[in-house]
């Protein structure tokens, strides 16, 4: 068995130090249910020594230029690079994921965001000019960010690294149950050589480390990924201090196939998008849209798409699909799966979650006859579950899609990209996809709705971490 991978100490003000409490938090291997990490615990107080860390160190951090922020960021993309292997086969370790998606996204995400912060903190438009008033975009303070486990350390770097270009100072609680790529990231921030108190890194449970940031008063900002039960509980939190609070939360997002789409292609990217990650991933297109002319088609086409995403060990370079994050999580999404089956929906492939003895995997499983009524078209389930939903025209199609709570991403599949461009234009989501365009680390990402509040990444993405201040002549 590899050896245990024990990470002792919180970083705070420039240093590795202990924990307040002595508690720890081990850390499983999915895909073998072998305890294979221990972190602190963090508590409290730890909190409170981070935050002051942060405050005492955010007036010189934010007077630097941003050109000289900028060449930290990019002194961090080389020190961050140069661990990227390490950082793949520890996620692939502690979430799961196989290892190409681990180091194509899972590692490679983190290095695209410190590099596009780095070059966002130089081209942003720290002044403007309206009328008689000079407005200047002043840093937010200290940022406060918790993050989530399904793309543990692009999560982090996408909070981290921007808030670090805005020039503020942070106190990061990263998810407890894949927390070993964090301090891996730390690591970097150390030999980088960032003034101490900029980055602080308190890790533990949501309802101690997380709360303690979010109700204290020397944070300014709390900036949230996860779930929308915890997203709400941060945000009445943080209003006891009246602290901006931006919510990355769920999704449910819909892939439209307009009837002069390429059906075959649109289908089989749409099975991929929703099973990316284990179906563990907040934008995933896990409804599709399919006019009622070509539904027995691209059920199909799903059915053999879907049954080609081998499942198995996240190391083995032929797994597609590797285990969920967790026995929760598997447990949640094997409960979501009977829900279906009990609400009339028609299992087309897969259904089973327990198909290893070890190990937290669930088939790839596509249901059909889905209407949207049904729990399984509206909550997030997290896991590799499609849902196909029939439509009989574009408005029933438009109304399908934007009938969630949610509204994170979505895709749009045509012959015609205006036709496309148009009907996305009316979706009530923060991103569309336009036949299968890929994923820009630069552009706007966040929900309408219920899917949360702000936006992060690129120059929308820095802005967030900013608030205007206008000088009137
Ligand atoms: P979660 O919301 O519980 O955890 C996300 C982060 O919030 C973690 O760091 C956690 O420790 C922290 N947290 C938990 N409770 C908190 C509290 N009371 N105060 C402050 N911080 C708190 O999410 P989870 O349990 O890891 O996953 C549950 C579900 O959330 C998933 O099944 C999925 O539907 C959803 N989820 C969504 C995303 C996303 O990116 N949108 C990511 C992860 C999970």
């Amino acid at each position: 068995m590899a050896d245990l991978i024990v990470r002792d100490s919180l970083y705070i003000d420039g240093a590795w130090v202990s924990s307040d409490g002595s508690e720890t938090i081990d850390v499983e291997n999915p895909a073998t249910e072998a305890v294979i990490g221990r972190i602190p615990s963090g508590t409290a107080g730890d909190v409170d020594k981070a935050v002051k860390a942060a405050r005492a160190a955010l007036p010189a951090w934010s007077a630097t230029d941003p050109e000289e922020r900028s060449k930290y960021l990019s002194r961090l993309v080389e020190a961050v690079t140069a661990r990227h292997e390490e950082i793949a086969r520890t996620i692939a370790q502690e979430m799961g994921a196989p290892i190409k998606i681990a180091q194509m996204v899972q590692a490679g995400l983190p290095i695209a965001d410190i590099a596009t912060a780095a070059q966002a903190a130089t081209e942003f438009q720290w002044e403007r000019q309206i009328g008689n008033s000079t407005v200047v975009m002043h840093p937010i303070g200290v940022v406060g960010a918790i993050t989530p486990w399904n793309y543990p350390l692009h999560q982090v770097t996408a909070k981290v690294a921007y808030a670090l270009a805005a020039g503020c100072t942070i106190v990061l609680k990263p998810s407890e149950v894949a927390p070993l790529c964090t301090y891996l990231l730390f690591d970097a921030i150390h030999e980088v050589g960032l003034p101490p108190g900029v980055v602080n890194l308190v890790p533990g449970y949501g309802p101690t480390v997380g709360e303690a940031i979010a109700s204290h008063p020397g944070v300014d900002m709390v900036s949230f990924t996860g779930s929308t039960r915890a997203g709400r509980r941060v945000a009445e939190l943080g209003a006891q201090t009246i602290k901006k609070v931006a919510l990355e939360l769920g999704g449910k997002s819909a892939n439209v196939i307009l009837p002069d789409a390429d059906l075959a292609k649109a289908v089989k990217a749409g099975v991929s998008n929703c099973y990316l990650n284990s179906g563990q991933t907040c934008t995933a297109w896990t409804r599709m849209l399919v006019h009622e002319s070509q539904y027995d088609e691209a059920v199909e086409i799903a059915r053999q798409t879907a049954e080609a995403f081998t499942i198995g060990d996240p190391f083995d370079e032929s797994t597609r699909l590797g285990p969920l994050v967790s026995k929760a999580q598997r447990d949640r999404v094997a409960s979501y799966i009977e829900k279906g089956k009990e609400e009339g929906a028609r299992v087309v492939t897969g259904g089973n979650a327990q198909p290893k003895d070890k190990g937290y995997f669930v088939e790839p499983t596509v249901f059909a006859d889905v209407t949207t009524d049904m729990t399984i078209a509206q909550e997030e389930i997290f896991g590799p579950v499609l849902s196909i939903l029939k439509y009989r025209d574009e408005d029933e199609a438009l109304a399908i899609a934007n009938d969630s709570v949610y509204g994170l991403a979505g895709g749009v599949w045509s012959g015609d990209p205006e036709k496309a461009k148009a009907f996305a234009r009316k979706m009530e989501t923060g991103q569309v996809d336009i036949n299968g365009g890929s994923f820009n680390v630069a552009a706007p990402f966040g929900g309408f709705k219920q899917s949360g509040v702000g936006r992060e990444l690129g120059p929308f993405g820095l802005e967030e971490f900013t608030q205007p201040k206008s000088l009137q002549l």
